[in-house]
This record gives C-alpha cells, sequence and structure tokens, in this order.
C-alpha cells in the first residue's frame, strides 16, 4: 500500500468515505423503519385476529343461548379477557326507553370489587347522564381514556377508591331501541382504539340479535297460552296450570281445588244478529266482568279461612272457565258461580240502538278422592254444564254421581241411535188434525216419529231429536220420515183424502240437499204437493234468513205447503211472518191448556186470530185435551185443531181405519140428510 501524500486525494478518499458512511446509516436507518413497520404491521393483524376471535366466540355463545341475560353474562367475561379490564357491568333500558337501572349482571376481576357495582345498584340513569346514560342517547359505542378527567361521570368516588382509570361502554340495539348498555373498566390506562370500538358495536349487534330472539320466542309462549281475543290464558295454559294445582295437592287433600264450566246463554242470537264485530266484543266485556267480579274473591283472608287463588280462562267460543284453587275453593265455588252470573246479567252491549244481554250456564266439580285427574275434574264440570244448560238460563249445576250415570246413558243412547235407522227401528205415528166446526173430519195427520228403541220402548222425538241434531244424524233420519210421510199418504186416496204434515228440523231445512229430498219424496210416492205439508219453527230464520226465504219460494213454486208450528214459542216475530211463504201457523199447546180459564190466554189467541186473517194464514189450535178447550176455540173463531180431544198420534193402520169411520159417518150422515 503506498503512502497517501496528496492532500487533494486524501480530501476526496474522506469524502467517500463520508458518504459511504452516510449511505450506511440511511440504509440501517431505512432497515429499522422496515422493521417496526413490519412489526407494527404483525402486532396489528395479532390483534385484529384477536378481536376476531372475540367477535366470533360471542356470535357462538349468542347462537347457543336463548337467554339475554346468559348472553350478556358470557359477553362481559369474554370482553374482560380480551382488554384486561378489571369490570364488567350491565346496565338494562326500562321499559321508558329513557332511564336505566343496574342489572346485577357482572365480572369483577376481585370481590373488592363489589363495592363499585353495589355503588352502580344504587343508581337509576337517565338518557344522557353518566357513561351509560352517554351511550343511551348517542346509541354508540364510547371511550373514557380518564375517568378522573370526564366531567359527566357519576361513580367517580367509587372509581377512585378501587383504582379504577379508564373506561369504555356500548350499546346493544334491538331495531330502533338501545336494550343495554354493557360498561367496563380498567386499572390502567386505555388507549383510543377505533377497531375495537368497532368489534364492540358488532357485538352490541349480536346482542340485540338474543334478545330479539328471546322475545320472540317470549311472544309465541304466549301466544300459545293465551285467547287472542280477549288476553285471557287459554285451554293450554289453563290445563297445565290445573294438573300443576293438582299433582301439589297432598294425598288426603280434595277440597282445595273447583272447576268451573262457564258457556253463555244467548251469546249465539247477539252473533248471529248483531255481527261476529259485536260478538268479539261482548266476549272482551265478559272477560273484563267475570275478572273483575273474581278478583273480589281472590287473595289471602285475614281470618283463619286461608288463602284462595282463581285463574279465569277462554276456552274457546263462548266457553270460559275458572280454577279456584286454595283451602277456600270448595266452600266459596258455588257464592263465586253466583257472583260471575249476577255480574253477567248485569252487563249490557249496546249495537244500533238494540241493548243485548247475556247470562251463564255454570258447572261446577271438585276434586273427589276419585276425580283427581284433570280430565275427569274437566269432564265432570262440562257435563254439570250441560245439565244447567238444560235445565234453562243462568243455572248452575255442582257435578254429582247421577250426571255422570246420565251421560253415559246419553252415550249409550247416541250409539243406539246411529244404527237406528239400518235396524228400521224409526215408525211414524198420525195424529189427526180437524175441523173445529166438523171435528168428526180429518182435514189431515200430522207426521209424528217414534223410535222404537231395541225393538221395545216406545221413544217419544223429546228423548233423541236433539241428540240427532248433535251428532248430524237429523238429516238422514229427516229423509226417512219425509219418504214414509209421503208414501202412507199418498196410500189415503179418495176425494176428500188428508194431507200429512210433516216436522222438519232447522238442521235439515238449511241442509243444500233439502229441496231435492222433498222432491224424492213426492216422485217417489206420487203424492200430489198440495198433500204434503212442512212444519217449521222460527229458527229456520236464523244465520241466514233470505236462504230460508228461497228455499220456501222453491217449495211453494212447487205447490208443497209449509206451517210456521209452535207459534208464540220464539220470537213471534211479525216480520218472519210477513216476509216469509207460510199458509199456515200452529198455535202452541201452551197458549190453548186450560184457554176456557185463562182471559190472558184468550186475548193473546184472538189476537193471534187477527193477525192470521190479516195475513190470509190458516190457523190449527195444538194440544186440544177437552172440550171446554175446543169450545172456546170455536168461539174465538179457530177453524182447524189438533190435539188428544180429536185423536192422539196413532200407527198407520189405526189412522186408516179413522178415516174410514169418518167417511163412513159423514155417508151416513149425507145418507140421513137424503132422508
Ligand atoms: P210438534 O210438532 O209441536 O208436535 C206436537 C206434539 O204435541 C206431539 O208430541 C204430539 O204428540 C203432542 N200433542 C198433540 N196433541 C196433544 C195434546 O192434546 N196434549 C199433549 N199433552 N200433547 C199433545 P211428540 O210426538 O212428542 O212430538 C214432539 C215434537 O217433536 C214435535 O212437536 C216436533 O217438534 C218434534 N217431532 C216430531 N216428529 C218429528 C220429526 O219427524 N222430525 C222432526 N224434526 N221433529 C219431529
Ligand atoms: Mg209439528
Ligand atoms: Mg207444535
Amino acid at each position: 500500500v503506498g503512502r497517501l501524500t496528496d492532500p487533494s486525494e486524501c480530501a476526496a478518499i474522506d469524502a467517500r468515505l463520508q458518504r459511504c458512511g452516510q449511505m450506511l446509516e440511511r440504509q440501517r436507518k431505512a432497515r429499522e423503519d422496515a422493521e417496526a413497520i413490519a412489526e407494527d404491521g404483525l402486532r396489528r393483524l395479532y390483534l385484529r385476529q384477536q378481536r376476531s376471535e372475540l367477535l366470533q366466540r360471542v356470535a357462538t355463545v349468542a347462537n347457543l343461548t336463548s337467554s339475554a341475560e346468559e348472553a350478556y353474562a358470557r359477553a362481559i367475561e369474554e370482553i374482560c379477557t380480551h382488554t384486561g379490564c378489571v369490570i364488567g357491568n350491565v346496565f338494562l333500558v326500562e321499559d321508558d326507553g329513557r332511564t336505566m337501572r343496574a342489572s346485577g349482571i357482572h365480572q369483577l376481576s376481585s370481590p373488592d370489587l363489589l363495592e363499585f357495582i353495589a355503588e352502580s345498584r344504587r343508581c337509576r340513569l337517565a338518557a344522557g347522564v353518566g357513561l351509560p346514560g352517554r351511550v343511551l342517547e348517542t346509541r354508540e359505542a364510547c371511550y373514557v381514556p380518564l375517568l378522573a378527567d370526564d366531567e359527566n361521570f357519576l361513580r367517580l368516588d367509587a372509581a377512585q377508591r378501587l383504582g379504577l382509570v379508564s373506561a369504555m361502554a356500548f350499546p346493544v340495539i334491538v331495531g330502533a331501541h338501545v336494550n343495554a348498555v354493557l360498561e367496563f373498566y380498567s386499572a390502567a390506562p386505555l388507549q383510543q382504539d377505533a377497531e375495537l370500538l368497532e368489534t364492540l358495536t358488532q357485538i352490541g349487534l349480536q346482542l340485540g340479535r338474543v334478545v330479539e330472539r328471546e322475545r320472540f320466542t317470549r311472544k309465541l309462549t304466549h301466544d300459545a297460552q293465551h285467547d287472542a281475543l280477549t288476553g285471557l290464558p287459554n285451554k293450554v295454559q289453563y290445563r297445565e296450570r290445573l294438573e300443576a294445582v293438582l299433582s301439589s295437592l297432598g294425598s288426603g287433600e280434595h277440597d282445595g281445588v273447583a272447576v268451573m264450566f262457564m258457556d253463555l246463554d244467548g251469546f249465539k242470537l247477539v252473533n248471529d244478529s248483531a255481527g261476529h264485530h259485536s260478538g268479539d266484543q261482548l266476549l272482551i266485556d265478559v272477560a273484563h266482568t267475570l275478572g273483575r267480579t273474581l278478583s273480589d274473591f281472590t287473595g289471602c283472608d285475614d281470618g283463619a279461612e286461608g288463602c284462595l287463588d282463581a285463574l279465569l280462562a277462554r276456552f274457546g267460543g263462548d266457553e270460559f272457565t275458572v280454577l279456584l284453587w286454595g283451602p277456600r275453593a270448595r266452600g266459596a265455588a258455588p257464592g263465586i258461580a253466583q257472583a260471575l252470573l249476577s255480574a253477567l246479567e248485569r252487563l249490557r252491549l249496546m249495537v244500533d240502538g238494540i241493548t243485548y244481554s247475556v247470562s251463564s250456564s255454570i258447572g261446577i266439580a271438585y276434586a273427589e278422592p276419585g276425580a283427581r285427574r284433570s280430565e275427569d275434574l274437566m269432564r265432570n264440570a262440562d257435563l254439570a254444564m250441560y245439565d244447567a244448560k238444560r235445565s234453562g238460563r243462568g243455572r248452575i249445576t255442582v257435578f254429582g254421581a247421577e250426571l255422570h250415570q246420565a251421560a253415559q246413558e246419553r252415550f249409550s243412547l247416541q250409539s243406539a241411535l246411529g244404527l237406528a235407522l239400518e235396524r228400521r227401528e224409526f215408525e211414524l205415528h198420525y195424529q189427526p188434525i180437524v175441523s173445529l166446526n166438523e171435528p168428526e173430519q180429518v182435514c189431515g195427520f200430522e207426521a209424528l216419529l217414534r223410535w222404537r228403541r231395541g225393538g221395545q220402548e216406545l221413544l217419544p222425538p223429546s228423548a233423541f231429536i236433539d241428540l240427532a241434531e248433535e251428532i248430524d244424524l237429523i238429516g238422514k233420519i229427516g229423509e226417512f220420515v219425509m219418504a214414509q210421510a209421503c208414501r202412507q199418504a199418498a196410500r189415503w186416496s179418495g176425494s176428500s183424502a188428508p194431507y200429512v204434515s210433516v216436522n222438519v228440523s232447522p238442521k235439515q231445512f238449511k241442509q243444500d240437499r233439502f229441496c231435492d229430498q222433498v222432491e224424492e219424496a213426492l216422485v217417489t210416492s206420487g203424492l200430489a204437493p198440495d198433500r204434503l205439508r212442512l212444519e217449521v219453527t222460527e229458527n229456520i230464520a236464523i244465520r241466514d234468513p233470505e236462504r230460508a226465504r228461497a228455499t220456501l219460494h222453491r217449495l211453494r213454486d212447487r205447490g208443497v205447503r209449509v206451517s210456521l208450528d209452535d207459534f208464540g214459542t220464539g220470537y213471534s216475530s211479525l216480520s218472519h211472518l210477513h216476509r216469509f211463504p207460510f199458509e199456515a201457523l200452529k198455535i202452541d199447546r201452551s197458549f190453548v191448556t186450560g184457554l176456557s180459564r185463562s182471559p190472558r190466554n184468550q186475548g193473546l189467541v184472538r189476537a193471534i186470530l187477527d193477525l192470521a186473517q190479516t195475513l190470509d194464514l190458516e190457523v190449527v189450535a195444538e194440544g186440544v185435551e177437552r172440550e171446554d178447550e175446543a169450545a172456546m176455540l170455536r168461539v174465538l173463531g179457530c177453524p182447524f185443531a189438533q190435539g188428544h180431544r180429536f185423536g192422539r198420534p196413532m200407527a198407520p193402520d189405526l189412522a186408516t181405519q179413522r178415516l174410514a169411520a169418518a167417511r163412513a159417518r159423514s155417508y151416513d150422515l149425507r145418507l140421513a140428510r137424503c132422508a
């Protein structure tokens, strides 16, 4: 190596060395910067990964749990672990949407911190007040880097005593509302971290979904257990409660449970005439009235009598039920039933200027040694209710063993009735209808149905017609009656052959096939249509009067005549008489019995006869048993009658004989006149 002596050469070398040094320095710095950037990137990546894991964990919790409370607890636990916060606390927003209370759901890193929770539970925060209040108002996640610097933080004393430095909070949003605010506290200063805030906001949304799901489930459960119209518990809840109450009874205890079944009397009429909307309103009013009345009886007595609980439910339609339980249940039930009846009877519903009222039939059953299952009790109360219903409006029946027996008999009657047609057990008997001025002459016969049950006892229609209607057998039975009566009448030939009058139940009349049935009977028997009369009651006009009118017109066009039966017992509506093409009306037996001694009934019969004359209707008085009744009817001007005085319902052969005898007598009479 040669020595450098030239100063300019030395200076050039120095300059080069310096540049080299500077370049190395720049390179080192660049490397360090690159390393720092890489490290920061990695750190950010790591944090992002951690947060996404946190979000994932909370999402899993949110999916697995249906309880918001549990989801909140798990979420604050996860967030505390992730952020190193020492307290996680949940404030729940109250129904007004503007205030909050600490919920009691919290996460603490040490029991000492309970003091802060106790302080939190003492405050009720309005929107905008304190940390949770601010989150409620802004609906956004929020950081408080230094609690000591925050002017709007209420629990600062407690926080400083416990060494809490920073805080953050975020809302749980459900739809348009904040449901809760979750707050977190740390003992070391928290750095402002926009990404963490974003993660917390996402967690708030996830938790909101749990709340939504919980509400939806709660609504479904509520709907499954409540009646939508009245809001009362429904059948399902009633049954569940009854079962729970029964299973909580001790083995020797029976008196503690009473079941009441109620069925409104007259509700159908309101529904049919005032419309379904009014019917619904009435049911709501009934539910309120029953609930109010019951609340006067329930609760605990200060005396020695003990407590009484009640559950009122709507079973469906116009049926309500009451479950009473507690030591006073059995003793109190009849009095409560009476109070419920009285309250219902005071209830009024005004529709279009018409006042409607209802009453109810109530059946009561008690838990007994032999009837402690829910279905036994409900069946017994139901049987008692039907018994009450049969005895008239506004009655109460307490279940007894005889009702069970009656129900069994009814069941066996029902089974036998189902087979009666094919076993040919039905017969028609014929009761003469006569002219009051010439009682020997038979103008017509009313066909009256009899059931020779099991080929032995002869049952009147009152024993089975209602049941036949209930079990939908009336159509087939009616068809049989129509065909048989027409066939029999066709056999009574001759110039003054009598007509046959056939009773038609409302249900049968409303059947689509009814007119075809009549036509078929006429064609098959060959009976002239003007020798067939149909007897209907005013009930045919209920629900669909226009349809009833159309059917009646069809029958009249065919030449068949229709009588209004039992006049005076139903609505006796003038408009029915006026608007429907009836040709005769039959005065009910209740006006005829004892007529000669009852000026009131005489007045009524006179009024009916006047009305009939105005409307050009023929009149037949029913149930004439005595000559004085017949005489009074003659005086009043009634043209036709029917009753034991002129002949009981008789088998067809006897009816034919009676007809022949009447004809012979009239022949003799004419001969005598000629002679
Ligand atoms: P209804 O149509 O008013 O028939 C008159 C009822 O009064 C008959 O009772 C008859 O036997 C009875 N009766 C007649 N005269 C007297 C009397 O002087 N004194 C008394 N105490 N009773 C008298 P029945 O046969 O028991 O029929 C009762 C009801 O059953 C009938 O009342 C009618 O509504 C219904 N019914 C009868 N046959 C049929 C039928 O084939 N189909 C339908 N759907 N109902 C029928
Ligand atoms: Mg009749
Ligand atoms: Mg009648």
